[in-house]
């Protein structure tokens, strides 16, 4: 059982290390990996370290590319943080298959991001939002001071609305701003806005109202960003969909009827679109974006029908099978992360230094193809093939095999089933060839 470790936050950290391992099963290993995962470089070190609370070691996660994905007619190498194998592989590989057939096509429908001030207000009569303008123009005036260098960039607070909704509780007024926030994702400045709307309207409203009593519950961006989202697209003839022995109407139309069932099917749904968001995903943590706001994102657009359904959509039409996906995309290539952490930084070099509009589209593509490699997969092949492939590698790896033991394991297992057993099995007949087990 863990003993409470006291003072945790007056240790040095290798107090705290070593405090930490000495509670585990295995205090030797625990010090000398958490010892191990750090990095001498001192500007990294004092950096990285920095970026959260009680840091006592760097988490390492792969760094990968898939190469020349062509989307508008310009090709990208695309940077990829990913620790499931295949991930990658099945983007680069969707990525070749669609770069010969023209490309993916993508486009940004729009930027807008949004917050709310929540409020409860009683005591207060019926013209209050009759009122409301004055009330808006007072915000945009007192809010100069932090919007004036995002206007110079034709962003900012783009609308404000008012709501008194009265549920769900009594006095329930909310306050929605729309907000253009340009190269940056945007979260931090939409909350500083947020919060001095908040104190401006509660003066004006005291001042305007004196019997009311108006309280803020919170200011806080949303997440949700249905205003803020892209759309890339592949399309083909269906001769040219030809896959793995079947021919391109046969495999568009049994890629359709799996991307229906995605639409139609929750239970696929949700598989569907974490085969989606394993591409996006890599490219949002390699770029030094939030993953989580984007996953909080995609999941409540998937949902907007009131059912989860398919982030993405297929369809034949004329001859042609089409592949689109819309999502919404809050990221930035300025501020957060993307220009403190060296590989982000590297990463949008990688990408060429794309602005937030170019690189929602880049993850979007991305998104497309990793759902594409495994749809393709799972109505032709199924996808265990190419998965224990790479899994191979990783089991090996945790059976520590030599080189020449990867190669033996790997020209074996071409034509055999790979398991967890199947590998510690092969290893220990090779190791121990006398021996049966
Ligand atoms: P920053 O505050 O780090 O950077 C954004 C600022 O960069 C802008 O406000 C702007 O400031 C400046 N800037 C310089 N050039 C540009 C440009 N071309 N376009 C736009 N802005 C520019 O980051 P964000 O506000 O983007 O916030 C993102 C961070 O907030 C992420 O790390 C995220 O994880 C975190 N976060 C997320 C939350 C959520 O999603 N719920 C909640 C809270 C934080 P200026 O106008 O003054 O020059």
């Amino acid at each position: 059982m863990m003993k409470k470790i006291e003072a945790y936050r007056s240790l040095s950290k290798s107090e705290q290390i070593i405090q930490l391992s000495q509670e585990t099963s295995n205090p030797d290993l625990v010090k000398e990996t958490l010892q191990l995962f750090t990095i001498d470089h001192q500007n990294y070190k004092d950096l990285l370290e920095n970026l959260s609370e009680n840091t006592i070691a760097l988490h390492m996660l792969p760094l990968g590319v898939a190469p020349n994905v062509l989307i508008n007619k310009r090709y990208y190498h695309v940077p990829m943080v990913t620790e499931e194998s295949s991930v990658i592989a099945a983007a680069a590989s969707a990525s070749s298959f669609w770069a010969a057939r023209g490309g993916i096509k993508a486009s940004v429908n729009g930027t807008t991001k949004q917050g709310q001030v929540h409020f409860k207000i009683t005591n207060i009569s019926n013209d209050f939002l009759l009122n409301i303008e004055s009330l808006n123009h007072e915000i945009l005036q007192k809010t100069n001071y932090l919007t004036e260098s995002m206007r110079k960039r034709d962003g900012g607070i783009l609308k404000i609305s008012w709501s008194k909704m009265d549920i769900p509780f009594e006095g329930y007024v909310k306050c929605d701003i729309d907000f253009e926030t340009q190269d940056a994702m945007g979260a931090n400045f939409i909350n500083s806005c947020l919060e001095a709307i908040a104190k401006i309207s509660t003066d004006w409203i005291n001042a305007n109202y004196p019997d009311a009593n108006c309280e803020v519950i919170m200011a806080i961006l949303s997440n949700h960003y249905p205003d803020c989202t892209v759309t890339a697209s592949v399309s083909a003839p269906l001769e040219k969909m030809e896959w793995q022995g079947h021919d391109g109407k046969t495999m568009s139309e049994r890629f359709v009827n799996a991307v229906l069932i995605a639409n139609h099917e929750i239970q696929r749904a949700v598989t569907h679109n974490k085969g989606i968001m394993n591409g996006v995903d890599s490219v949002v943590l390699a770029t030094g974006n939030d993953f989580r706001a984007v996953e909080a994102a995609c999941h409540a657009f998937a949902s907007t029908s009131g059912q989860y359904r398919s982030l993405s959509n297929a369809w034949i039409n004329d001859n042609t099978f089409t592949f689109s996906i819309t999502l919404p995309l809050a990221l930035g290539t300025i501020g957060g992360l993307t220009k403190l952490h060296p590989l982000a930084q590297t990463s949008l070099e990688l990408l060429g230094n794309p602005s937030a509009k170019e690189l929602m589209m880049i993850v979007a593509s991305i998104g497309l193809m990793s759902n594409f490699a495994a749809v393709r997969a799972l109505t032709s092949t199924g996808i265990q093939k190419g998965h224990m492939k790479l899994h191979l590698s990783n089991l090996l790896l945790s059976n520590n095999a030599s080189k020449e033991e990867i190669q033996k394991a790997t020209n074996w297992f071409k034509d055999k089933e790979i398991s967890s057993l199947s590998v510690k099995v092969f290893l220990e007949n090779l190791r121990n060839p006398n021996q049966t087990i």
